[in-house]
């Protein structure tokens, strides 16, 4: 190790590294070589000299970065909506409003739904974007200069609809596209933003939105899309009941049964919520290690059901958590998916359901997992990049509470002193470094009643 390699230190901290080893260090500290965790262990760190920055993690818990394996950003203009209303009512309320979105309201939505993410210890997340208007423009590349601007790792899907109202499906037609353009775009956002490397801010993925709103032949030509690219699969699967009745009597089996006759099962897939799903279903599920987004808190706001986690889990499934859209989730605060996917396991299935330590695990290294990513991303080991978000657990909501993993489980949301996406901090002191929260705020607020306007 050499002292010019070192570029930040935090230490004065307890540090939960969610190795698989589970090691914890009461006080601990970890050294940063630009992008990369260069050193973590026990006690403060050594002594480098003043010229090295130097984060004094006193009173806080280092965790890594929080992964968001599911969402759609552009609902951030379109939230409270439909409150009270099933998941098929309140799509069939917000498919005419979300058929007038554009560029500019877009690039708006991504940055507040990106920003509460950051705010709330986020430091990679996925997003599912699945309208495309005729005259929307390039919105991908909207959401993708939002999330550059935030400073976010990025994993955004090509989401699709060709199967509208006239075709059986549920969405009106105006918002559904061809197969034929959606496998060019869908071509498109690869050769444009794809980055299989190692360090990467930005990758691709496919993502059909639903079994009620896609052809048979989507699912299919986007697989082979896909796999000919090398990024991965993503879909809605087994969100409700509803789901369900259409496949039975659209296709004569269950969702995870049509997904398998498709071809969507595998390492490379993942699925958004899976709630639905019987001892067989989750057997081929686990046995082709295809990976599970669950968003406990949208399958509660909507209704939808409790998701079989302690099953999945044991089963060996690639379980990460979702915010899912925040038309559905209205704070899309990552920190509430672990202590929701606690309480609604332990309210199904008992006090043993599901343990802090696997709700951590779930929010971090499970989401790497499910983005094939573990290697890189998920806990705090040497080699691995440096996502990182370091809460303050000494305020009056937190302090004196014994387990630090405990108080940020089960706790209020903790400050962050600290965000760390790639080496860089995008949150210092529980406020934003890369964009004036203030301006956003009003630029949403514009944004959303300009979108609700124009639907009429
Ligand atoms: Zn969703």
């Amino acid at each position: 190790m050499t002292t010019q390699a070192v570029t930040l230190i935090i230490d004065g901290c307890a540090v939960a590294t969610v190795d698989a080893d589970g090691t914890e260090y009461r006080s601990g500290h970890v050294l940063l070589y630009g992008n990369r965790i260069g050193v973590v262990g026990a006690g403060p760190a050594p002594d480098l000299g003043p010229g090295v920055r130097r984060i004094d993690g006193t009173g806080c818990l280092l965790t890594p970065g929080l992964v968001n394996t599911h969402h759609h950003l552009y609902q951030w203009i379109t939230r409270g909506l439909a409150p009270d209303h099933t998941l098929f009512e309140w799509l069939t309320t917000l498919y005419p409003i979300w058929a007038g979105i554009d560029e500019d309201a877009v690039r708006v939505a991504a940055t507040g739904g990106l920003a509460s993410l950051a705010r709330s210890g986020c430091t990679t997340t996925t997003d599912h974007h699945y309208v495309f208007p005729r005259e929307g423009g390039d919105l991908l590349g909207a959401e993708i200069a939002a999330a550059a601007d935030i400073g976010l790792r990025f994993h955004p899907c090509r989401g699709s609809m060709d199967l509208g109202k006239s075709k059986g499906g549920l969405p009106p037609d105006d918002v559904v596209e061809s197969l034929d353009a959606i496998l060019a775009a869908s071509a498109d956002a690869i050769d444009r933003w794809h980055d299989p490397s190692f360090d990467s801010m930005l990758r691709i993925a496919l993502a059909p939105c639903s079994p009620f709103s896609v052809t048979p032949e989507l699912l299919r030509e986007s697989a082979t899309l896909a796999r000919e690219s090398g990024v991965r699969l993503h879909t809605h699967l087994a969100e409700t009941l509803d789901e369900e009745d259409f496949c039975q009597q659209s296709f004569g089996c269950s969702p995870a049964q049509y997904m398998e006759q498709l071809g969507w099962l595998g390492p490379d897939v993942w699925y958004a919520h899976g709630i639905h799903f019987d001892d067989a279903a989750i057997a081929s599920i686990a046995a082709s290690r295809t990976g599970i987004a669950h968003c406990p808190t949208s399958n509660a706001r909507i209704g939808a059901g409790i998701a079989r986690t302690a099953d999945l889990l044991a089963a060996g499934v690639p379980v990460g958590l979702g915010v899912d859209g925040a038309a559905s989730n209205e704070s899309s605060s990552m920190l509430e998916e672990p202590r929701n996917a606690l309480l609604l396991a332990r309210a199904h299935g008992g006090p043993r359901a599901l343990t802090t330590r696997k709700a951590l695990a779930m929010a971090t290294i499970g989401g790497a997992r499910v983005l094939g990513r573990d290697a890189e991303l998920g806990s705090i080991e040497p080699g691995k990049l440096a996502d990182l978000a370091l809460w303050r657990l000494d305020t009056p909501a937190h302090a004196g509470i014994d387990d630090p993993v405990a108080a940020l489980i089960l706790g209020a949301r903790p400050p962050l002193a600290a965000l760390i996406v790639n080496g860089r901090e995008v949150v210092t002191d529980d406020a934003m470094r890369t964009i004036d929260e203030s301006e956003v705020g009003r630029q949403v607020a514009r944004a959303q009643a300009a979108l609700v306007a124009k639907a009429g």
